[in-house]
């Protein structure tokens, strides 16, 4: 079992890419529905004011560094942290290995039309890919037992839910065990990038670390997002100084 770090209140898996890949693929043999996360710096402010979204992040069996924020702050309060594990790229990797493995997806989640587009995308890249079925993300109450009958028929090994955050992961832990799916990975924005709908910052700005300013560049309307980032800097400033105190 690998380290896992606390950074402000969530315990972060401390793991390569392909430790995370490997991981993952022990649920699967293992059978259980368990959550994955991706934890970026939003993600782990937001945890500090939302009980249930904490609750929910320590009791995933994989929780892994989306984005240079907590790869900072795990090296910060001078742990290790191998690399950024990215929910987009994890994806990219399990599809991958998916047809070798005969995993199957389900990619629940985005506009309409949206999934639909992944799958294709997905279909071309890997393959021999099984995509056993997509639902858009946009429901209401009532839609919900038609949404989770037609995930359980279509038995999926890997459930993709792109609700937004803290959205997907509430979604996927209250109904995992109803679905039994062994592996549950809530993944934002990610069929927007497969379906070309949204761009992913060019190699030279995710290499720069900057992958958060192309995205606010690109959407302007998440930029009072960024505000959570300085917060985020001093919050883990604040637990390095209350540890060494
Ligand atoms: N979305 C959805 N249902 C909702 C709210 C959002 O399907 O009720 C989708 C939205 O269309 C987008 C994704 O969730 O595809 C959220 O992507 P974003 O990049 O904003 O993710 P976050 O940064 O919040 O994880």
């Amino acid at each position: 079992m690998n380290e896992r770090v606390k950074i402000l209140d969530v315990n972060v898996d401390s793991v390569t890419m392909t430790q995370a890949v490997e991981r993952v693929t022990e649920i699967i043999e293992t059978g259980s529905p368990e959550l994955v996360a991706t934890a970026n710096a939003e993600m782990l402010m937001m945890s500090t004011h939302d009980a249930e979204l904490n609750r929910i992040l320590n009791a995933a069996r994989l929780v892994v560094a989306d984005g240079a924020g907590t790869v900072w702050a795990a090296r910060h309060l001078g742990k290790s942290m191998p690399e950024r594990v990215a929910g987009y790229d994890l994806v990219q990797e399990l599809m991958k290995l998916a047809p070798s493995k005969s995993w199957k997806f389900f990619l629940f989640g985005s506009s309409p039309g949206i999934a639909d587009k992944a799958k294709a995308k997905a279909e071309k890249l890997y393959p021999g890919i099984k995509i056993v079925g997509t639902r858009n993300g946009y429901f209401s109450a009532a839609d919900e037992p038609e949404i989770i009958a037609q995930i359980k028929q279509a038995e999926p090994d890997i459930l993709l839910a792109a609700l937004g955050v803290p959205k997907q992961e509430k979604w996927l832990f209250a109904h995992m065990n109803e679905l039994q799916v062994p592996v549950n990975i809530g993944v934002g924005g990610t069929f927007d990038v497969m379906a070309g709908a949204v761009k992913r910052a060019p190699l030279w700005m995710q290499r720069a670390h900057l992958e958060w300013l192309f995205r606010a560049m690109l959407q302007p309307s998440r930029a009072g997002r960024l505000i959570a980032l300085p917060k985020f800097v001093m919050k883990v400033h604040k637990q390095k100084k209350d540890v060494s105190s």
